[in-house]
């Protein structure tokens, strides 16, 4: 069994529900999920006028590829209505892969570790109150040292 860390976030519509029904469709269809850290709110990246996020990040335990993984969770995405059109534009839910056990990959459509999780607070926050000791298999460094040494002023509370 790989312990899969996925990150969700949404910031359209009810974004409590769409984490719900993430969840409960993510332990259907790929695996039980063993944890969920609470849900923080935070200040929209990269686009700052947009809505608010809420984000949680879960843990399962799965015998699925990453790349299978991969394939439902886009799945789940569409199915819960999230329509891609301008890039970070508002969606009903996002569905990233944060760690896939301690792999490193590095496929034309999929890179985990996530390029982006050390530098992102709404990441770190949620992710260090379930797995603040995980080391980060690139960087060699826990969740906790990665989140005390952030550069990163966006607000993200918990709600
Ligand atoms: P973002 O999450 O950066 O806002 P999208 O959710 O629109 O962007 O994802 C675009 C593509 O990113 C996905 O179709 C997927 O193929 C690719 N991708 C690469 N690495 C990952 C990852 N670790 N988790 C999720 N998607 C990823
Ligand atoms: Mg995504």
């Amino acid at each position: 069994m790989i312990n899969v860390f996925l990150l969700l976030g949404s910031n359209l519509g009810n974004r409590n529900l769409f984490l719900h029904r993430a969840i409960s469709r993510i332990g259907q269809e790929i695996a039980p999920i063993k944890q969920t850290s609470p849900v923080y709110e935070t200040q929209s990246w990269g686009k700052t006028d947009l809505p608010d996020y809420l984000n949680q990040v879960i843990l399962l335990q799965t015998v699925l590829s990453a790349q299978k993984v991969l394939e439902k969770i886009l799945a789940i995405e569409i199915e819960l209505g999230r329509k891609r059109e301008e890039k970070w534009g508002s969606r009903t839910i996002d569905i990233d892969i944060l760690f896939y056990g301690d792999e490193i990959i590095k496929d034309v459509n999929l890179t985990v570790p996530h390029p982006q999780l050390h530098n992102r607070r709404f990441t770190l926050e949620p992710l260090g109150m379930i797995a603040p000791n995980l080391v980060h298999p690139v960087l060699n460094k826990t969740i906790l040292e990665l989140k005390n040494n952030l550069n990163d002023d966006l607000t993200v509370k918990k709600v």
